[in-house]
């Protein structure tokens, strides 16, 4: 008689081949980082669907609520990885990251260096590392910070790596907010912070010889300014054919810093939703605005961060007139916890 196998740990095989296996209960996203294959991701808590997959064949369990997720989406068999976990084998149509490293995650302590307005709700903050820490990121990518009574928020990092152990955000204030609270009434210089990171995927990918296009709304400028700041140093050999970054908000306030200093065919498109008579630049939304150039866009890569209702507005009318969905990426500032 043929002895049964019993196979506690299903297998997880992804479109590339890539596989690996994954305990029940953990996350595929978590199971396959464990194995060192990495896949995109964002939010991690099932709202921002950076992780959207689709199952080819095999069983999954939702950990929790994928509200990133149309009930269409769902019924066409597409789950978010950061909250299924695999009931059986399960064939994924995804790829991972390729060849591409993500820096080891910490936590580690960090302290307020400077806090400054840059807008009535927009704060800048500046976080300083211990000295013997180490931490590498690659710019777009974000960090939570832990706060007062262990609040944990995610921020994106505005500046890119440098080597002065400082770390800069860019916070706007939500009304009723446990951390904006924190932040706009109570942060002083000195106070002691936690915070883990590197995270998230939003970073470059190949930039030679590309059309460039970075999409931002609001304080969605912050990694964008990040991703800016290491493209200017990059080696001619690494530069884009061409850089157009579109900036909007409602009114000029929106808009709250300068970026910076820009090569010449570098393009920057400031964007108002409500301009008044007097704006003479764009107006709409960035994507209309990108769209108003008639950019060939299957040439195009498209960088795209801030409202959750922009990314899927850019995703959706950007896909709609040629550009490839596999040349959007986005990070949805999501909402990112109740505690
Ligand atoms: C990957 C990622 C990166 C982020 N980076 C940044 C950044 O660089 N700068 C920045 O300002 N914010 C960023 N955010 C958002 C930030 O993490 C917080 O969620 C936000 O600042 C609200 O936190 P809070 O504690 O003040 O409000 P909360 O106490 O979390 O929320 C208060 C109320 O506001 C609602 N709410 C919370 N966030 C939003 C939102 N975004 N839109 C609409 N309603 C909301 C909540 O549902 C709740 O009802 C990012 C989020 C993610 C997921």
């Amino acid at each position: 008689m043929q002895t049964p196998t019993y196979r506690s740990m299903p297998d997880i095989i992804l479109s590339n081949g890539k596989k690996f296996m994954a305990a029940p209960g953990v996350s595929i996203l978590d199971a396959a980082a464990q194995a060192h294959v990495f896949l995109p991701y964002s939010c991690k808590t099932g709202r921002c669907s950076s992780c959207k997959c689709k199952v080819v064949s095999g069983e999954t369990l939702a950990l929790t609520t994928e509200l990133g997720l149309t009930q269409e989406e769902l019924e066409q068999g597409w789950v978010l990885s950061c909250v299924r976990s695999a009931q059986t084998d399960l064939e994924l149509e995804i790829d991972d990251l390729g060849g591409i490293a993500l820096p080891s995650q910490k936590t580690i302590p960090c302290r307020i260096s400077r806090i400054e307005h840059l807008a009535p709700d927009v704060v800048r903050v500046i976080l300083r590392l211990p000295p013997a820490a180490v931490f590498t990121f690659l710019p777009g990518q974000y960090i939570d910070i832990i706060g007062p009574n262990g609040v944990r928020r995610s921020y994106s990092l505005a500046n890119a790596p440098i080597t002065d152990k400082t770390l800069e955000l860019h916070i706007r204030a939500v009304e009723d907010g446990l951390m904006s609270d924190y932040w706009f009434k109570r942060a002083k210089e000195n106070d002691l912070l936690r915070l883990t990171g590197p995270l998230g995927t939003f970073f470059l990918r190949e930039t030679n010889g590309q059309d460039l296009v970075f999409l931002a709304t609001g304080t969605g400028i912050a990694p964008v300014k990040a991703m800016l700041e290491a493209l200017v140093e990059f080696p001619q050999e690494l530069q884009p054919a061409s850089v157009t970054v579109l900036w909007g908000g409602r009114t000029p306030a929106d808009l709250y810093i300068d970026l910076p200093c820009l090569p010449d065919h570098y393009q920057f498109v400031p964007v108002l939703s409500r301009a008044d008579k007097d704006w003479a630049g764009a107006k709409g939304y960035v994507y209309e605005a990108l769209l108003q150039n008639a950019p060939s866009l299957s040439r195009t890569t498209v960088y795209a961060c801030g409202s959750d209702a922009m990314i899927h507005s850019a995703r959706k009318v950007l896909v709609a007139a040629g550009l490839p969905a596999r040349q959007f990426y986005a990070d949805a500032f999501v909402s990112s916890g109740n505690i």
